[in-house]
């Protein structure tokens, strides 16, 4: 019996009472789970086995196939069901960690990260962007590619002034090395918003002003890294 904390990403239909989930687990990365009776009304099931549940459950493996044996329900988010942005905002996200997570291989901050953004999409705080930016941006920082708005990338020096980022470079060209690199400009006020997102808390990232270019900057970052920039529910937003 193995226990784990699992997050459906997706859920399809099969056989006639049964579904397979697609779910991120703390401790085992992107899994697959054979949730059996999960359709029926009475099943004991049918809470934990819905797209957003969050839950603690036993499973058992059979051959390459999870089967859920018991689940308790933490979270399912359900104000997500109750506000159409909330619940676009939120279906990017598990598009988008359903794609970066792997088969064995968890990061279980990532995990978290990811409970913790859809617990405040679905409290309604109506920053929707700005959680989105910072969960992108402090993502492609968890899986290895951190920006660095602190020096700059070619001679070290502290940035202080207006300076070029390539995302390419992962940093920034200060005001005297800026001609031997490419990238896109931006003042010293972008940069230290850029960098107080990333390590700004969901809670408190309502009172960071962000301007359109630096949600395009912090996503085209994210999609460089991650190889990937055609995600479906981004045409909802
Ligand atoms: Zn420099």
């Amino acid at each position: 019996m193995i226990t784990d904390e699992i997050l459906v990403v997706k859920e399809v239909s099969y056989k006639e009472n049964d579904k397979i989930l697609h779910a991120l687990s703390r401790m085992r990365g992107k899994i697959q789970l054979i949730s059996k009776g999960s359709k029926k009304s009475n099943s004991h099931l049918i809470n934990v086995s819905q797209l957003f549940a969050y839950s603690k459950c036993s499973m058992t493996l059979s051959r390459d196939m999870y089967i859920l044996t018991s689940a308790d329900l933490i979270d399912n988010f359900f104000n997500l069901k109750n506000n159409i942005d909330a619940f676009f905002y939120g279906n990017y996200i598990l598009e988008l960690i359903s794609y970066v997570a792997q088969e064995n291989e968890y990061d279980s901050r990532i995990f978290d990260m990811t409970v913790a953004i859809l617990k405040h999409l679905s409290s309604s705080s109506n920053y929707y962007d700005k959680l989105t930016a910072a969960y992108e941006i402090k993502l492609a920082s968890m899986l290895g590619y951190k920006p660095d708005f602190l020096h700059c990338v070619s001679c070290g020096a502290e940035i202080n002034t207006d300076a070029r980022f390539s995302i390419a470079e992962g940093g920034l060209y200060c005001s005297g090395c800026v001609n031997y690199g490419s990238g896109i400009n931006v003042t010293l006020n972008e940069i230290i918003t850029m960098e107080r997102i990333l390590k700004t808390r969901f809670e408190d990232i309502g009172s960071i002003e962000v301007s359109p270019k630096i949600y395009k900057i912090i996503r085209d970052f994210l999609f460089y890294y991650i190889g990937k920039d055609n995600f479906t529910t981004l045409k909802l937003l």
